[in-house]
């Protein structure tokens, strides 16, 4: 294995875009493979499993993919759970995560035979009546750790609507006693974007503190939430250090305590996040008394995440690479005030050249909409240097599709 991080060119980014147009997503399958061989690597000191939260990128070509490299899948709708069967996942190698979700669809779960994670207690209540002993379940904690990039983020503090309060124990005893129910598993996810080991280490702790209290217990689900870095010089999860500290605690837990307990991880970004690009096409250069502007063809109906979590994206000039750097204010085509950088230095665009927004993988497509009835872009693959179509463009048809014309 090569040391350095599999990255696509721009002569091939450039390449994907002649053949399928733009705006196109291109992720990089080989990227992908390399983060999750870090991960199992960092975590080879212990008892770890990784469940991808296919959330994050859901195209049915990319979760054969990271079902092939080994992970296992995690999913908050009975769609994605649907998506993860199709792809090939085993039921068992599937989780179900959901929240504020109506009952029938954890009836529905049940009868595909995934695991399943509750959240609240009037569901675990429920579950237990329904299934009792017949059906082992995991149990979503909300451990009250504030962590993440931003509040809209952040899962695991006191006020998110996320998970069981840890400080609600008691009553979650009662219950889970009473229906006689199977707690395979305890989880906790803090949100996204944490770059502070200290957090991981911290939820573990606490985890492991309550893991006596569930006889039959074979499994401690920290989440994910592993911060990729977005710009040079950006901080990120030091997943090797992590994997380290984890590993000790756990050995150290198994000494104490005899209890041998598999860690499992639920990494979306990490895995595919930087594995993408977002190649986009420049419409209109234009100089105000305030900025220059470049005007591409996409927007926030694409990718969002600038615009929702004021997310930083390396944007660079595929067909000037060398080209003067200039501040660029960078704006879509969509009836709002769509802006993904401001006096950014770019290299000088020229109408019709290419631009790529980097690190596009992780919540870019998956969030996509038509707002503004512009259809979503395409997406390719790139695996073994061949860039491979894998969601064709949508077309203006797609946009009538499923419309009942009544008028
Ligand atoms: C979104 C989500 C993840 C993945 O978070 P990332 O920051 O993308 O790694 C993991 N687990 C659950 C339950 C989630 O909702």
């Amino acid at each position: 294995m090569s040391l350095q991080a599999p990255i696509l060119s721009p002569h091939e980014l450039t390449a994907a875009a002649d053949t399928f147009g733009t705006p196109l997503y291109v992720y990089h399958a080989e990227r992908i493979a390399w983060q999750y061989n870090r991960l199992t690597q960092a975590f080879a000191g212990c008892d770890a499993r990784f469940f991808y939260a296919c959330k994050a990128l859901t195209n049915l070509n990319i979760l054969k993919y990271i079902r092939r490299l080994g992970a296992n899948l995690d999913c908050v709708s009975i769609q994605e759970v649907r998506l993860g069967l199709l792809a090939g996942f085993e039921p068992r190698q599937i989780l179900f995560t959901p929240n504020s979700t109506h009952f029938g669809e954890y009836l529905e779960a049940v009868g595909l035979g995934v695991r399943i994670n509750i959240d609240s207690l009037p569901i675990l209540e429920r579950f237990g009546k329904e299934y009792g002993a017949s059906y082992p379940v995991c149990l979503r904690l909300n451990p009250h750790i504030m962590a993440g990039g931003n509040l809209k983020i952040s899962t695991g503090h006191a006020q998110s609507k996320f998970g069981i309060s840890v400080l609600q124990m008691d009553a979650i005893l009662e219950v889970t006693q009473r229906e006689n129910l199977q707690v395979e598993g305890i989880h906790m996810h803090t949100g996204s974007d944490i770059k502070d080991v200290h957090v991981f280490l911290e939820g573990l702790q606490l985890m492991l503190s309550l893991s006596a209290r569930f006889p039959g217990l074979a499994y401690i689900d920290l989440g994910s939430g592993f911060k990729v870095p977005y710009r040079a010089g950006d901080p990120e999860t030091d997943v090797e250090l992590l994997g380290q500290r984890l590993s000790a605690a756990m050995s150290e837990h198994a000494r104490a305590t005899g209890q041998q307990l598999q860690v499992w991880f639920e990494p979306g970004k990490f895995l595919v996040s930087d594995s993408g690009y977002l190649v986009v096409q420049a419409n209109l250069v234009k100089q105000t008394p305030t900025d220059l502007f470049v005007g591409v063809n996409s927007g926030f109906n694409h990718l969002i995440r600038p615009m929702f979590y004021d997310a930083y994206h390396d944007i660079e000039n595929l067909s000037n690479a060398d080209g003067e750097p200039r501040p660029y204010t960078v704006v879509g085509n969509i009836c709002e005030t769509d802006t993904f950088a401001r006096d950014r230095p770019i290299a000088e665009v020229s109408v019709g050249d290419l631009l790529v927004f980097r690190n596009a993988g992780a919540y870019g497509f998956e969030m996509s909409s038509r707002f503004n009835a512009r259809p979503r872009p395409a997406e390719v693959l790139y695996i073994d240097g061949q860039p491979l179509l894998i969601r064709r463009r949508e077309t203006f048809e797609d946009l009538l599709q499923g419309q009942e014309a009544v008028l």
